[in-house]
C-alpha cells in the first residue's frame, strides 16, 4: 500500500463546522417545528450583484461564440482583472502595488492555504490565537506544527494570545517566527488594527527577517478611516508582507470563487546556499504548475464590481450586513453580554456569560434560543469562553435571533 503523508493523520478527526452540523442535525431531529436560525458558519446570504451577474451572462456568451471563446487562461490571471485592481484597490489609495504583482486565484483559502509550498518545512510559524483555522491546519498538513499538546497547542507554533485582556492586539512574539500570519479586519474576533498598530508588526518583520502573510478578506468592511485597507500602506511593507484578498466577502462570491494574492517585486526569501531568491518569481512558478486559472467567467465578474453600478451594489450589500451587526452589537450589548467587533467587519465576538465554556454556550444558544452560534475555542485555545456570531444573516432572521437572546437572560 503507499505511504501517505503522516502529518494528515495528525489533524484533530473533526473540524469545528463539521461537528456544529453534527449538534444542529440531532436537535432538529428531536425538535421539528422549531425553526433553527443560523449564524455559525460565514457564508454569506446576499445575491451576487446586478453587474457581477451581468457580466457573467456576458462572459458566458463570450464562451459561446468561437470569436470570443476563452479556454486556459493565464495562470496569473487576466490582464483586464490585474489592472482594475491595481487601479481600483490600490493606485485609488495611493498605495503602490502593480498589476503584475497581484496574482488571481479561485479565493483566498486556497492562497493562504498553498503559499506554505514555497517555504521552507522548518520555517517556525507564528499566528494569532484565535485565528482562521485553515492557516494552522496546512501548517499541520506540511509537517511546520509539530504535535498536538494536551493544552491544544501545536509545539512548534508560536501563538499570539489576542483577548479581551490586550484589547484583540496580541503581543509581539518573545521567540522570532519565520512566518507570522495576520488576519485583520479579524476573523473571528471582528477587531481590527489601526495603521500605527499594524506599522509595530511590519517594523518588527523588518527587523527580524520575518514575513508576514495579511489576509485582508475582509477589508471591504473597513468604516474607520484609522485602519489600513492594505499592509502595503505601512512603510516598508512592500519587502516583508505578502497580501491576500477575496471577493467571496466583498461580492458575495463564495460560491463563484475569485480572490487575489499580492506578492512584490522586493520580497525575497534565502535559499539552502544563502542566495536571494524572489517569492514573487516563487509563487509564479507554484502557481503554473499547480493551478490553471480562475475561471474567465468568475474574473469578468470580478472585473464588473469595480464599475461604477457594480461599486456602488456592492456598497449596499455590505452596508446591509454591517446593519445587521449593528442590530446585534446593540441587541448584545442590552442583554447584558460583552460582545466586539461589528464595525469594521461582519463578526461579532461575545464572552460567554457566567464563565460558561465556548460548547456550553454553543449548547444552552442551540437549547433556549435555537440560535446557532461558533463556539470560539474551535478557532484556538485562546478563544476558549468566548463565541462568534455573523452578520451574513437575512434582516428577519438577524432581528429575530437577537431578540431570541435577549428574551432569554443568560
Ligand atoms: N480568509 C479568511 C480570514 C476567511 O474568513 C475566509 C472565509 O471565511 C477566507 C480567507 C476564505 O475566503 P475565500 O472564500 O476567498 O476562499
Amino acid at each position: 500500500m503507499v505511504h501517505i503523508n503522516n502529518d494528515f493523520t495528525k489533524l484533530p478527526a473533526s473540524y469545528l463546522f463539521s461537528e456544529i452540523a453534527r449538534k444542529v442535525e440531532a436537535f432538529a431531529s428531536s425538535h421539528s417545528g422549531d425553526r433553527i436560525i443560523r449564524m455559525g458558519i460565514g457564508d454569506v446570504t446576499r445575491p451576487i450583484c446586478a453587474a457581477a451577474v451581468e457580466a457573467m451572462r456576458k462572459a458566458a456568451g463570450d464562451e459561446g461564440a468561437e470569436s470570443t471563446f476563452h479556454g486556459y487562461g493565464p495562470e496569473q490571471g487576466y490582464a483586464f482583472l490585474r489592472e482594475c485592481i491595481a487601479e481600483h484597490d490600490y493606485a485609488a489609495r495611493a498605495i503602490n502595488v502593480a498589476a503584475d504583482e497581484i496574482f488571481i486565484s479561485d479565493g483566498a483559502k486556497s492562497d493562504t492555504g498553498n503559499i506554505g509550498d514555497i517555504l521552507a518545512r522548518d520555517c517556525r510559524v507564528a499566528v494569532t490565537d484565535p485565528v482562521y483555522p485553515v492557516y494552522v491546519d496546512t501548517n499541520v498538513m506540511a509537517g511546520r506544527a509539530g504535535e498536538l499538546q494536551g493544552d491544544g497547542r501545536w509545539s512548534h507554533i508560536i501563538y499570539l494570545p489576542a483577548t479581551a485582556e490586550n484589547d484583540f492586539i496580541p503581543s509581539l512574539p518573545t521567540e522570532r517566527p519565520d512566518v507570522i500570519y495576520l488576519c485583520y479586519p479579524n476573523n473571528p474576533t471582528g477587531t481590527t488594527l489601526t495603521r500605527a498598530q499594524l506599522k509595530v508588526w511590519v517594523d518588527y518583520a523588518r527587523r527580524k527577517g520575518s514575513l508576514i502573510l495579511f489576509d485582508s478578506a475582509y477589508e471591504a468592511y473597513i468604516s474607520d478611516p484609522d485602519v489600513p485597507h492594505s499592509i502595503y500602506e505601512i512603510p516598508g511593507a512592500r519587502e516583508v508582507a505578502v497580501e491576500f484578498r477575496s471577493f467571496s466577502k466583498t461580492a458575495g462570491f463564495t460560491g463563484v470563487r475569485c480572490g487575489y494574492t499580492v506578492i512584490p517585486r522586493e520580497l525575497y526569501g534565502v535559499d539552502d546556499a544563502g542566495h536571494r531568491v524572489s517569492l514573487h518569481s516563487l509563487w509564479n512558478r507554484r502557481q503554473c504548475t499547480k493551478f490553471n486559472g480562475a475561471s474567465y467567467i468568475s474574473q469578468r465578474a470580478a472585473e464588473a464590481i469595480y464599475t461604477a453600478a457594480g461599486r456602488e451594489q456592492v456598497a449596499a450589500t455590505i452596508s446591509f450586513y454591517m446593519g445587521n451587526a449593528e442590530i446585534m452589537r446593540r441587541g448584545l450589548q442590552e442583554a447584558g453580554l460583552q460582545a466586539w467587533g461589528g464595525v469594521n467587519a461582519p463578526y461579532i465576538w461575545l464572552r460567554t456569560p457566567s464563565g460558561m465554556s465556548s460548547w456550553a454556550f454553543f449548547d444552552a444558544l442551540l437549547e433556549r434560543c435555537h440560535v446557532v452560534g461558533t463556539p470560539g475555542c474551535g478557532f484556538g485555545p485562546s478563544g476558549e469562553g468566548y463565541f462568534r456570531l455573523t452578520a451574513f444573516g437575512r434582516r428577519d432572521d438577524t432581528e429575530e435571533a437577537v431578540e431570541r437572546i435577549v428574551r432569554t437572560r443568560f
